[in-house]
């Protein structure tokens, strides 16, 4: 269920997970980028968990508008702005609105990322991740192989956006550090059982 209580225990979760895989997802992009994925991402979730301590939500807006706002700030490079448009577009999707379904809110966070880096599906990139996930949560069947199932289908897709566009065919045969680092947003969000 979307509460302040179920976002929040997700946001804990996720920075843990983004802190404990900042190796590997750094190593994903050495493949195919500069390899800083796994950095910048670690150092938005200590910033993350700074603010979550510091602070008590009553509305699911203003905590989904500060993880946004944390993760623009501190994330940095090509993924912090996508991130943060993801959450700032959650943001205002729940505001007002006490009726909002987790498919409706991930579909504005999938939107907030489109309209900013202008990335369709199959061009390798976190969309790949949350093109599937999104589609699985309207039709109630997202489980843990959906999610491991679309990092791994980036794997063969050529890079058409993003630094690793720069690689052309040379980024085939690698998974994509963005849509991995997205695997671990949604599977956080199963086990918070928002
Ligand atoms: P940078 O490439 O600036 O070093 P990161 O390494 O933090 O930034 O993030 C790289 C990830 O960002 C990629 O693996 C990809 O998933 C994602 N990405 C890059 N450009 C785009 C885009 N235009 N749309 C969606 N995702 C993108
Ligand atoms: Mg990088
Ligand atoms: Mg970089």
């Amino acid at each position: 269920m979307l509460s302040v209580e179920t976002v929040t225990k997700w946001m804990e979760l996720f920075g843990e997970q983004l802190t404990e895989n900042k190796t590997y997802l750094s190593e994903l992009d050495t493949a195919i980028g500069d390899g800083d994925h796994g950095n910048n991402l670690a150092r938005g979730a200590a910033a993350l968990k700074e603010k979550l301590g510091a602070n008590e939500y009553e509305a699911l807006t203003d905590l989904l508008k500060d993880v946004g706002m944390v993760f623009v700030s501190k994330i940095g490079g090509a993924s912090g702005p996508l991130y943060g448009s993801a959450f700032i577009s959650m943001a205002k999707a729940s505001k007002d609105n006490d009726s909002l379904e987790l498919a409706d809110l991930l579909a504005a966070g999938l939107d907030g990322i489109q309209k900013r880096g202008k990335a369709e599906a199959g061009e390798k990139t976190m969309v790949d991740e949350w093109v599937p996930v999104v589609e699985a949560v309207k039709n109630n069947s997202l489980t843990t192989e959906t999610i491991e199932e679309a990092v791994e289908k980036t794997k063969d897709m050529k890079a058409t956006k993003g630094r690793a566009s720069y690689l052309g065919d040379r980024s085939i045969g690698h998974l994509d550090p963005g849509a991995m680092s997205s695997s671990l947003l949604f599977k956080t969000m199963l086990e918070a059982g928002v």
